[in-house]
Protein backbone atom coordinates (compact mmCIF):
# COMPACT_ATOMS: atom_id res chain seq x y z
CA UNK A 1 0.00 0.00 0.00
CA UNK A 2 3.00 2.46 0.81
CA UNK A 3 5.01 1.81 -2.39
CA UNK A 4 1.92 1.28 -5.33
CA UNK A 5 2.07 4.37 -7.40
CA UNK A 6 -1.91 3.22 -7.76
CA UNK A 7 -2.69 6.78 -4.97
CA UNK A 8 -1.17 10.06 -4.63
CA UNK A 9 0.40 10.68 -1.50
CA UNK A 10 -2.71 12.40 -0.16
CA UNK A 11 -4.98 9.20 -1.41
CA UNK A 12 -2.44 7.45 0.76
CA UNK A 13 -3.00 9.42 4.14
CA UNK A 14 -6.48 9.74 3.89
CA UNK A 15 -6.45 5.91 3.10
CA UNK A 16 -4.28 5.22 6.66
CA UNK A 17 -6.91 7.36 8.65
CA UNK A 18 -9.78 5.32 8.49
CA UNK A 19 -9.23 4.63 11.99
CA UNK A 20 -10.19 7.59 13.04
CA UNK A 21 -13.14 8.15 11.05
CA UNK A 22 -16.15 7.54 13.27
CA UNK A 23 -18.61 4.66 12.61
CA UNK A 24 -21.57 5.93 10.30
CA UNK A 25 -24.23 6.12 12.90
CA UNK A 26 -22.07 7.81 15.38
CA UNK A 27 -21.13 10.12 12.92
CA UNK A 28 -24.66 10.90 12.18
CA UNK A 29 -25.62 11.73 15.78
CA UNK A 30 -22.26 13.44 16.36
CA UNK A 31 -21.94 17.26 17.19
CA UNK A 32 -22.04 19.16 14.05
CA UNK A 33 -18.89 20.48 12.06
CA UNK A 34 -16.48 19.13 10.44
CA UNK A 35 -15.71 15.53 11.89
CA UNK A 36 -12.77 13.41 10.91
CA UNK A 37 -10.54 13.63 7.92
CA UNK A 38 -13.58 13.77 5.07
CA UNK A 39 -14.76 17.23 6.73
CA UNK A 40 -18.44 18.14 6.74
CA UNK A 41 -19.56 16.39 3.55
CA UNK A 42 -18.99 12.97 5.25
CA UNK A 43 -20.89 14.30 8.17
CA UNK A 44 -24.16 15.23 6.10
CA UNK A 45 -23.92 11.90 4.36
CA UNK A 46 -23.23 9.57 7.04
CA UNK A 47 -25.83 7.01 8.95
CA UNK A 48 -26.87 4.02 9.62
CA UNK A 49 -29.17 3.23 6.44
CA UNK A 50 -27.67 0.60 3.82
CA UNK A 51 -25.29 2.91 1.22
CA UNK A 52 -23.65 1.93 -2.16
CA UNK A 53 -20.15 0.45 -2.13
CA UNK A 54 -18.91 3.29 -3.27
CA UNK A 55 -20.33 5.70 -1.23
CA UNK A 56 -19.13 3.23 1.91
CA UNK A 57 -15.34 3.59 0.85
CA UNK A 58 -15.42 6.93 0.17
CA UNK A 59 -16.53 8.34 3.27
CA UNK A 60 -14.31 5.31 5.45
CA UNK A 61 -11.20 5.67 2.57
CA UNK A 62 -11.40 8.86 0.74
CA UNK A 63 -12.69 8.92 -3.17
CA UNK A 64 -9.34 7.76 -4.76
CA UNK A 65 -9.54 4.55 -2.60
CA UNK A 66 -13.35 4.06 -3.88
CA UNK A 67 -12.17 4.54 -7.45
CA UNK A 68 -9.02 3.81 -7.48
CA UNK A 69 -9.24 -0.06 -5.46
CA UNK A 70 -12.97 -0.31 -4.41
CA UNK A 71 -14.81 0.20 -7.72
CA UNK A 72 -12.29 -1.99 -9.86
CA UNK A 73 -12.03 -4.97 -7.04
CA UNK A 74 -16.15 -4.90 -7.47
CA UNK A 75 -15.76 -5.40 -10.85
CA UNK A 76 -13.81 -8.10 -10.34
CA UNK A 77 -16.66 -9.88 -8.19
CA UNK A 78 -19.75 -8.51 -10.03
CA UNK A 79 -18.70 -7.18 -12.87
CA UNK A 80 -20.55 -4.68 -11.69
CA UNK A 81 -20.70 -0.84 -10.53
CA UNK A 82 -20.07 0.20 -7.43
CA UNK A 83 -22.24 2.74 -7.08
CA UNK A 84 -25.32 0.57 -7.26
CA UNK A 85 -24.64 -2.23 -5.37
CA UNK A 86 -24.99 -2.39 -1.69
CA UNK A 87 -22.40 -2.65 0.66
CA UNK A 88 -24.26 -5.27 3.37
CA UNK A 89 -25.30 -6.99 0.64
CA UNK A 90 -22.52 -6.90 -1.35
CA UNK A 91 -19.51 -6.78 1.02
CA UNK A 92 -21.29 -7.75 4.50
CA UNK A 93 -18.36 -9.24 5.99
CA UNK A 94 -16.49 -5.43 5.70
CA UNK A 95 -19.75 -3.49 6.93
CA UNK A 96 -19.87 -5.99 9.60
CA UNK A 97 -16.39 -4.64 10.30
CA UNK A 98 -17.17 -0.85 10.77
CA UNK A 99 -20.15 -1.73 12.96
CA UNK A 100 -18.47 -4.05 15.18
CA UNK A 101 -14.69 -2.58 15.33
CA UNK A 102 -15.56 1.22 14.42
CA UNK A 103 -12.71 0.71 11.80
CA UNK A 104 -12.11 -1.94 8.88
CA UNK A 105 -8.59 -1.49 9.12
CA UNK A 106 -8.13 -2.12 12.94
CA UNK A 107 -10.46 -4.88 12.11
CA UNK A 108 -8.19 -6.96 9.41
CA UNK A 109 -5.35 -6.16 11.24
CA UNK A 110 -6.93 -7.88 14.51
CA UNK A 111 -7.76 -11.15 12.09
CA UNK A 112 -4.66 -11.23 10.61
CA UNK A 113 -3.52 -15.08 10.13
CA UNK A 114 -7.30 -15.94 10.63
CA UNK A 115 -8.25 -18.07 8.17
CA UNK A 116 -10.17 -16.52 5.41
CA UNK A 117 -8.22 -14.33 3.27
CA UNK A 118 -7.06 -16.90 1.38
CA UNK A 119 -5.79 -17.76 -2.11
CA UNK A 120 -7.78 -18.57 -5.25
CA UNK A 121 -8.09 -21.96 -5.55
CA UNK A 122 -9.59 -24.10 -7.96
CA UNK A 123 -9.32 -28.06 -8.80
CA UNK A 124 -6.67 -29.77 -11.28
CA UNK A 125 -8.66 -30.59 -13.55
CA UNK A 126 -10.61 -26.87 -13.66
CA UNK A 127 -14.00 -25.98 -11.32
CA UNK A 128 -16.19 -28.78 -13.83
CA UNK A 129 -14.69 -31.08 -11.17
CA UNK A 130 -17.07 -29.77 -8.42
CA UNK A 131 -20.47 -30.81 -10.01
CA UNK A 132 -19.28 -34.00 -11.22
CA UNK A 133 -17.50 -35.04 -7.88
CA UNK A 134 -21.51 -33.61 -6.55
CA UNK A 135 -22.90 -36.00 -8.91
CA UNK A 136 -20.63 -38.72 -8.22
CA UNK A 137 -21.36 -39.15 -4.82
CA UNK A 138 -24.91 -37.76 -4.71
CA UNK A 139 -26.66 -41.15 -2.87
CA UNK A 140 -30.72 -40.72 -3.87
CA UNK A 141 -32.19 -41.02 -7.52
CA UNK A 142 -30.70 -38.48 -9.73
CA UNK A 143 -32.92 -37.21 -12.53
CA UNK A 144 -31.17 -35.02 -15.87
CA UNK A 145 -33.85 -32.77 -16.22
CA UNK A 146 -35.87 -29.20 -16.07
CA UNK A 147 -38.12 -28.58 -13.17
CA UNK A 148 -40.95 -27.03 -14.49
CA UNK A 149 -43.10 -27.27 -12.03
CA UNK A 150 -44.33 -27.40 -8.21
CA UNK A 151 -46.93 -28.24 -6.07
CA UNK A 152 -47.56 -28.64 -2.76
CA UNK A 153 -49.28 -32.23 -1.35
CA UNK A 154 -51.13 -31.23 1.29
CA UNK A 155 -51.69 -33.49 3.35
CA UNK A 156 -48.17 -34.82 3.48
CA UNK A 157 -48.14 -38.16 2.10
CA UNK A 158 -45.67 -40.58 3.81
CA UNK A 159 -43.43 -37.14 4.75
CA UNK A 160 -43.68 -36.54 1.13
CA UNK A 161 -44.94 -32.40 0.92
CA UNK A 162 -43.83 -31.76 -2.46
CA UNK A 163 -44.37 -32.90 -5.97
CA UNK A 164 -41.82 -32.01 -8.71
CA UNK A 165 -42.76 -31.86 -12.60
CA UNK A 166 -39.87 -32.29 -15.17
CA UNK A 167 -39.18 -32.27 -18.56
CA UNK A 168 -38.46 -34.39 -19.86
CA UNK A 169 -38.69 -37.12 -17.01
CA UNK A 170 -40.98 -38.00 -14.42
CA UNK A 171 -42.58 -36.62 -11.62
CA UNK A 172 -41.30 -36.27 -8.44
CA UNK A 173 -42.26 -36.69 -4.72
CA UNK A 174 -40.18 -35.39 -1.91
CA UNK A 175 -40.05 -34.45 1.78
CA UNK A 176 -37.91 -31.33 1.28
CA UNK A 177 -37.90 -29.32 -1.91
CA UNK A 178 -34.47 -26.86 -2.36
CA UNK A 179 -34.68 -24.61 -5.51
CA UNK A 180 -30.62 -24.05 -5.84
CA UNK A 181 -31.64 -22.76 -10.14
CA UNK A 182 -31.02 -19.60 -10.92
CA UNK A 183 -33.59 -16.19 -9.98
CA UNK A 184 -35.20 -16.76 -13.05
CA UNK A 185 -36.34 -20.48 -13.13
CA UNK A 186 -36.92 -20.35 -8.83
CA UNK A 187 -38.91 -17.56 -9.52
CA UNK A 188 -40.93 -18.82 -12.63
CA UNK A 189 -41.84 -22.43 -10.78
CA UNK A 190 -42.22 -20.20 -6.96
CA UNK A 191 -45.04 -17.88 -8.83
CA UNK A 192 -48.26 -19.77 -8.12
CA UNK A 193 -47.47 -20.54 -4.67
CA UNK A 194 -45.22 -17.39 -3.88
CA UNK A 195 -45.55 -14.56 -6.02
CA UNK A 196 -44.26 -12.18 -3.48
CA UNK A 197 -41.08 -13.95 -4.05
CA UNK A 198 -41.16 -14.64 -7.32
CA UNK A 199 -41.12 -10.89 -7.89
CA UNK A 200 -38.70 -10.37 -5.62
CA UNK A 201 -36.70 -12.52 -7.21
CA UNK A 202 -37.49 -11.11 -10.98
CA UNK A 203 -36.34 -8.07 -9.23
CA UNK A 204 -33.11 -8.74 -9.44
CA UNK A 205 -30.55 -7.37 -12.12
CA UNK A 206 -28.24 -9.64 -13.54
CA UNK A 207 -25.16 -8.34 -15.50
CA UNK A 208 -23.83 -10.68 -18.48
CA UNK A 209 -20.63 -11.41 -19.10
CA UNK A 210 -18.49 -12.54 -21.69
CA UNK A 211 -15.20 -14.70 -21.41
CA UNK A 212 -12.54 -14.64 -23.40
CA UNK A 213 -10.27 -17.46 -23.66
CA UNK A 214 -6.64 -16.81 -25.50
CA UNK A 215 -3.94 -19.49 -25.25
CA UNK A 216 -0.80 -18.81 -26.41
CA UNK A 217 1.83 -21.54 -27.33
CA UNK A 218 5.17 -21.63 -25.72
CA UNK A 219 8.07 -20.14 -27.43
CA UNK A 220 7.98 -16.28 -28.14
CA UNK A 221 7.83 -13.84 -25.91
CA UNK A 222 3.87 -12.34 -25.32
CA UNK A 223 5.38 -9.08 -24.03
CA UNK A 224 2.86 -9.42 -20.91
CA UNK A 225 4.59 -9.29 -17.29
CA UNK A 226 2.55 -12.88 -16.09
CA UNK A 227 4.02 -13.22 -12.69
CA UNK A 228 0.53 -11.98 -11.99
CA UNK A 229 -2.77 -13.00 -10.69
CA UNK A 230 -4.10 -10.55 -13.57
CA UNK A 231 -5.95 -7.53 -13.11
CA UNK A 232 -8.83 -5.48 -13.19
CA UNK A 233 -9.77 -2.39 -14.92
CA UNK A 234 -11.16 0.83 -13.44
CA UNK A 235 -14.01 2.15 -15.55
CA UNK A 236 -12.50 6.00 -17.28
CA UNK A 237 -9.58 4.31 -18.42
CA UNK A 238 -10.64 4.17 -22.25
CA UNK A 239 -11.07 -0.42 -21.73
CA UNK A 240 -13.82 -2.44 -22.60
CA UNK A 241 -12.15 -4.88 -21.11
CA UNK A 242 -13.62 -5.57 -17.23
CA UNK A 243 -10.25 -7.61 -16.14
CA UNK A 244 -8.01 -10.34 -16.80
CA UNK A 245 -6.75 -13.63 -15.33
CA UNK A 246 -3.81 -15.29 -16.30
CA UNK A 247 -5.17 -18.69 -15.67
CA UNK A 248 -1.67 -20.63 -16.34
CA UNK A 249 0.00 -17.95 -13.35
CA UNK A 250 -2.89 -19.08 -10.98
CA UNK A 251 -3.16 -22.09 -11.65
CA UNK A 252 -1.11 -25.53 -13.13
CA UNK A 253 -1.78 -27.41 -15.48
CA UNK A 254 -4.01 -24.89 -17.53
CA UNK A 255 -1.75 -24.76 -20.41
CA UNK A 256 0.75 -27.05 -22.26
CA UNK A 257 3.86 -26.81 -20.96
CA UNK A 258 5.54 -23.45 -21.66
CA UNK A 259 2.23 -22.29 -22.81
CA UNK A 260 0.06 -19.60 -21.35
CA UNK A 261 -3.79 -19.23 -21.34
CA UNK A 262 -5.43 -15.51 -20.93
CA UNK A 263 -9.31 -15.56 -19.60
CA UNK A 264 -10.56 -12.29 -20.64
CA UNK A 265 -13.95 -10.72 -18.80
CA UNK A 266 -16.53 -8.01 -20.87
CA UNK A 267 -19.57 -6.87 -20.67
CA UNK A 268 -20.85 -6.89 -17.10
CA UNK A 269 -23.11 -4.12 -16.09
CA UNK A 270 -21.38 -1.52 -17.49
CA UNK A 271 -21.74 -2.75 -21.42
CA UNK A 272 -24.32 -5.68 -21.05
CA UNK A 273 -24.99 -5.52 -24.81
CA UNK A 274 -21.29 -6.38 -25.96
CA UNK A 275 -22.22 -9.54 -24.56
CA UNK A 276 -24.38 -9.92 -27.73
CA UNK A 277 -21.67 -8.89 -30.61
CA UNK A 278 -20.00 -11.91 -32.68
CA UNK A 279 -17.21 -13.90 -31.45
CA UNK A 280 -15.05 -11.96 -33.56
CA UNK A 281 -15.98 -9.07 -32.70
CA UNK A 282 -15.82 -9.29 -28.50
CA UNK A 283 -12.10 -11.19 -28.95
CA UNK A 284 -10.79 -8.42 -31.09
CA UNK A 285 -12.08 -6.16 -27.84
CA UNK A 286 -9.91 -7.88 -25.77
CA UNK A 287 -7.08 -8.83 -27.92
CA UNK A 288 -6.85 -5.01 -28.92
CA UNK A 289 -7.23 -3.79 -25.05
CA UNK A 290 -5.07 -6.56 -23.33
CA UNK A 291 -2.14 -4.69 -25.98
CA UNK A 292 -2.68 -1.52 -24.76
CA UNK A 293 -3.25 -1.93 -21.00
CA UNK A 294 -0.84 -4.88 -20.82
CA UNK A 295 1.30 -4.80 -23.62
CA UNK A 296 0.64 -7.92 -25.69
CA UNK A 297 2.40 -8.44 -28.71
CA UNK A 298 1.35 -11.64 -29.66
CA UNK A 299 -1.32 -13.30 -31.93
CA UNK A 300 -3.01 -15.94 -29.76
CA UNK A 301 -2.80 -19.50 -31.25
CA UNK A 302 -6.41 -20.34 -29.54
CA UNK A 303 -9.30 -18.28 -29.05
CA UNK A 304 -12.65 -19.29 -27.36
CA UNK A 305 -15.77 -17.02 -26.62
CA UNK A 306 -17.77 -17.79 -23.66
CA UNK A 307 -21.33 -16.08 -22.58
CA UNK A 308 -22.64 -16.25 -18.70
CA UNK A 309 -26.31 -15.37 -19.18
CA UNK A 310 -28.04 -14.31 -17.12
CA UNK A 311 -24.93 -13.58 -15.54
CA UNK A 312 -24.16 -12.79 -12.20
CA UNK A 313 -26.82 -11.37 -9.80
CA UNK A 314 -26.23 -7.24 -8.35
CA UNK A 315 -26.69 -6.91 -5.18
CA UNK A 316 -28.61 -3.15 -5.21
CA UNK A 317 -29.55 -1.24 -2.59
CA UNK A 318 -32.62 -2.97 -2.45
CA UNK A 319 -31.16 -6.25 -2.46
CA UNK A 320 -31.84 -6.64 1.53
CA UNK A 321 -35.53 -6.18 1.27
CA UNK A 322 -35.58 -8.77 -1.33
CA UNK A 323 -34.05 -11.30 0.14
CA UNK A 324 -36.08 -10.67 3.31
CA UNK A 325 -39.46 -10.89 1.33
CA UNK A 326 -38.46 -14.30 -0.15
CA UNK A 327 -37.47 -15.68 3.39
CA UNK A 328 -40.64 -14.61 4.62
CA UNK A 329 -42.52 -15.79 1.81
CA UNK A 330 -40.86 -19.31 1.58
CA UNK A 331 -40.91 -19.97 5.44
CA UNK A 332 -44.85 -19.70 4.89
CA UNK A 333 -44.40 -23.37 2.82
CA UNK A 334 -43.20 -26.02 4.47
CA UNK A 335 -40.67 -28.38 3.19
CA UNK A 336 -39.26 -25.48 0.62
CA UNK A 337 -35.84 -23.96 0.68
CA UNK A 338 -34.51 -21.49 -1.89
CA UNK A 339 -30.73 -20.82 -2.43
CA UNK A 340 -28.62 -19.93 -5.15
CA UNK A 341 -26.73 -16.95 -5.80
CA UNK A 342 -29.00 -14.02 -6.40
CA UNK A 343 -29.44 -14.36 -2.63
CA UNK A 344 -26.45 -15.05 -0.13
CA UNK A 345 -23.56 -14.37 -2.30
CA UNK A 346 -22.20 -14.54 -5.89
CA UNK A 347 -18.92 -16.74 -4.92
CA UNK A 348 -19.11 -20.17 -4.94
CA UNK A 349 -17.77 -20.23 -1.09
CA UNK A 350 -20.98 -18.11 -0.43
CA UNK A 351 -23.16 -20.61 -2.39
CA UNK A 352 -21.45 -23.19 -0.55
CA UNK A 353 -21.93 -22.30 2.74
CA UNK A 354 -25.23 -21.34 2.01
CA UNK A 355 -26.13 -25.09 1.11
CA UNK A 356 -24.16 -26.27 3.91
CA UNK A 357 -26.03 -24.38 6.47
CA UNK A 358 -29.09 -25.26 4.82
CA UNK A 359 -28.93 -29.13 5.15
CA UNK A 360 -26.95 -28.75 8.45
CA UNK A 361 -30.83 -27.46 9.95
CA UNK A 362 -31.85 -30.68 8.56
CA UNK A 363 -29.82 -32.64 10.85
CA UNK A 364 -28.26 -34.03 7.54
C1 LIG B 1 -17.85 -15.22 -15.72
C2 LIG B 1 -18.01 -15.60 -14.28
C3 LIG B 1 -16.87 -15.74 -13.49
C4 LIG B 1 -17.00 -16.09 -12.15
N1 LIG B 1 -15.87 -16.26 -11.40
C5 LIG B 1 -15.97 -16.63 -10.12
C6 LIG B 1 -14.80 -16.86 -9.33
O1 LIG B 1 -13.67 -16.70 -9.80
N2 LIG B 1 -14.97 -17.23 -8.03
C7 LIG B 1 -16.21 -17.41 -7.48
O2 LIG B 1 -16.30 -17.75 -6.29
N3 LIG B 1 -17.33 -17.22 -8.20
C8 LIG B 1 -17.25 -16.83 -9.50
N4 LIG B 1 -18.38 -16.63 -10.23
C9 LIG B 1 -19.70 -16.74 -9.56
C10 LIG B 1 -20.14 -18.18 -9.39
O3 LIG B 1 -19.64 -18.95 -10.43
C11 LIG B 1 -21.65 -18.30 -9.39
O4 LIG B 1 -22.26 -17.32 -8.59
C12 LIG B 1 -22.04 -19.68 -8.87
O5 LIG B 1 -21.50 -20.68 -9.69
C13 LIG B 1 -23.53 -19.82 -8.84
O6 LIG B 1 -23.86 -21.10 -8.38
P1 LIG B 1 -25.38 -21.52 -8.33
O7 LIG B 1 -25.37 -22.97 -7.93
O8 LIG B 1 -26.18 -20.56 -7.54
O9 LIG B 1 -25.92 -21.35 -9.82
P2 LIG B 1 -25.50 -22.10 -11.19
O10 LIG B 1 -24.08 -22.56 -11.13
O11 LIG B 1 -25.93 -21.16 -12.25
O12 LIG B 1 -26.42 -23.40 -11.15
C14 LIG B 1 -27.78 -23.36 -11.40
C15 LIG B 1 -28.14 -24.67 -12.07
O13 LIG B 1 -29.55 -24.74 -12.22
C16 LIG B 1 -29.82 -25.40 -13.44
N5 LIG B 1 -31.21 -25.06 -13.85
C17 LIG B 1 -31.67 -23.92 -14.41
N6 LIG B 1 -33.01 -24.00 -14.59
C18 LIG B 1 -33.39 -25.23 -14.14
C19 LIG B 1 -34.67 -25.90 -14.05
N7 LIG B 1 -35.80 -25.33 -14.45
N8 LIG B 1 -34.69 -27.16 -13.53
C20 LIG B 1 -33.53 -27.76 -13.10
N9 LIG B 1 -32.31 -27.16 -13.15
C21 LIG B 1 -32.25 -25.91 -13.66
C22 LIG B 1 -28.76 -24.87 -14.39
O14 LIG B 1 -28.61 -25.75 -15.48
C23 LIG B 1 -27.54 -24.85 -13.47
O15 LIG B 1 -26.87 -26.07 -13.50
C24 LIG B 1 -18.29 -16.28 -11.58
C25 LIG B 1 -19.42 -16.14 -12.38
C26 LIG B 1 -19.30 -15.81 -13.71
C27 LIG B 1 -20.54 -15.67 -14.56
Amino acid sequence: MLKTNLFSLRGKLRLFAEPFVRRAAERAEGPEGPEGPEGPEGVKEASDRDESVLAFVTRRFGPEAARRAAAPALIGVYAGDAATLSMRAALPRLAAMEREHGSVLRALLRRRGAPGLGKAISFPDGLGELPRALAAGFRGERVNARAISIEPIAPAIDGRRWRVGTEPGPTIEVERLILATPAAASAALLDPHAPHAASALRAIRHAPVAVVCLGFRGGGDLGMDLDAYGFVAARGEGLQLLGCQYDSSVFPGRAPVGGVLLRALLGGAFDPALVDADDDIISGQAIGDLRRAAGLRRDPDFVDVWRARPGIPQYDLDHGARARTVDAAIARLPGLFVIGNALRGVGLVDCIRAASDLTASFGA
